[in-house]
């Protein structure tokens, strides 16, 4: 009955993230024993005095429609937030607040593209970039980078790749879902280039700034011209573990939130009232209060990359943030294991599910055919038998 549907529908993917997820816990529910690495997901309980604070807006009978573009207060918290961790001053009247930054996203993708724009998508992508940008009729323009550059765009490689229907770009740093973190040259370099195109914008999208093991995030909005065209996308689902709470916002030129706030006035209205009252909360308090996952998010991260390092085939790099590992496996490529020849890294990716008991995530979604990528939002112990199942797999 597919033909019934529309072409927008039948043309897009299903979120390959979301599919290894419900895929996973299908195969949980029929008794497997799958370890599910595939989702970016903390895997940690939203911390108490955030619950508290939810709890106290339901009893304050906050039930009713919120304002579209999120309550002044939470603006008002955002905009703190965006002084005290990035330096950069937004208004209340250039934030707005969505159901996840994944609406945020589409927001941008609906208000800013027409038929046939470029948007510039550094791959690996995390995965919803390229089919929201299609959504919108946007082009996506892959610009391939390797493990050889810690899978960072180069200055060079962004100057090629722009045409005179260039329209935006669009990064994740900490990057969804190599784990690289730009640092302020390589982002200068970046901004260079677009010097010499200001009508090209920018989504910056920052949602896993605080998971960062080298510190000193930097925001593009901050640099020398950028600030009129950079639209920073952050939202609590990473560094609160709120994901199910959904919440997440942007900062961004005046003309470009009201856009976006009228967009999302005809499809959603504004986000979830009882979220958006904790929010303030989580982010009115130090990020002191939220370092012990970070910290932990670390030692795994060191964890994996040793038990992983162990495995001969895996090419790795060493990911500054976010919490995902995104292997090379491409020396696999041709080889025949279990009596199955793996070609792609989809292969590899079911290869694991199957024989290790293992949930991964193709790099190809993430626009990387040589790659998976392991999310070690889960426990130690989790991590531990994971490679350990998986170096028995492929031995
Ligand atoms: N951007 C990136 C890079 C992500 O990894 C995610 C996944 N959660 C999102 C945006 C969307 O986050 P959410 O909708 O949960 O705020
Ligand atoms: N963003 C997370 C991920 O990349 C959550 C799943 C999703 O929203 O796609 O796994």
């Amino acid at each position: 009955m597919n033909h019934h549907l529309s072409e927008r529908i039948n043309n897009m993917s299903t979120s390959a993230t979301l599919a290894m997820a419900a895929k996973a816990r299908e195969l949980r529910n029929q008794g497997k024993d799958i370890i599910g690495l595939s989702l970016g997901e903390p895997d940690f309980n939203i911390p108490d005095f955030i619950k508290e604070a939810a709890k106290r807006a339901i009893d304050e009978n906050y039930s009713s429609y919120s304002p579209v573009d999120g309550y002044a207060d939470l603006k008002q918290a955002i905009s703190n937030k965006f002084k005290r961790d990035n330096n950069l001053d937004y208004g209340l009247n250039q934030i707005v607040v969505s159901t996840g930054a994944k609406q945020s996203l589409a927001n941008i993708a609906m208000c800013m593209l027409n038929k046939g724009d470029e948007v510039i998508l550094p791959a690996p992508y995390w995965v919803s970039y390229s089919d929201i940008v299609q959504l919108a009729e946007g082009v996506p323009v892959e610009v391939p980078t390797s493990i050889d550059t810690d899978f960072k765009m180069t200055p060079s490689q962004l100057a090629a790749a722009i045409t005179p229907k260039t329209k935006m770009i669009w990064f994740s740093s900490p990057c969804n879902p190599s784990g690289s973190v730009y640092n302020e040259k390589e982002l200068q370099g970046l901004a260079n280039v677009l010097k010499k195109h200001p009508n090209i914008f920018v989504v910056s999208d920052e949602i896993y700034e605080h998971i960062n093991f080298r510190g000193g995030h930097v925001s593009i909005a901050g640099m020398e011209g950028m600030y009129e065209r950079t639209i920073t996308v952050n939202g609590v689902s990473k560094a609160f573990a709120m994901t199910g709470w959904r919440i997440g916002y942007i900062g961004a030129p005046e003309w470009i939130a009201k856009a976006c706030t009228k967009f999302q006035g005809q499809i959603t209205s504004g986000a979830n009232a009882i979220a958006q009252r904790a929010t303030i909360t989580a982010l009115e308090a130090p990020v002191s209060k939220i370092k012990y996952m970070i910290d932990e998010f670390h030692k795994r991260r060191d964890i994996l990359l040793e038990l992983l390092g162990s495995i001969e085939g895996f090419n790795l790099n060493v990911p500054e943030g976010a919490f995902y590992v995104f292997p090379d496996i491409s020396s696999f490529f041709g080889k025949t294991l279990r009596g199955t020849t793996l070609r792609t890294a989809s292969d590899f990716s079911l290869f694991l599910l199957e024989h290790a008991l293992v949930a991964t995530v193709s790099g190809e979604s993430f626009g990387n055919d040589n790659c998976i990528r392991i999310s070690y939002a889960a426990s130690e112990k989790e991590l531990r038998d994971a490679a350990a199942r998986i170096k028995e797999a492929l031995s």
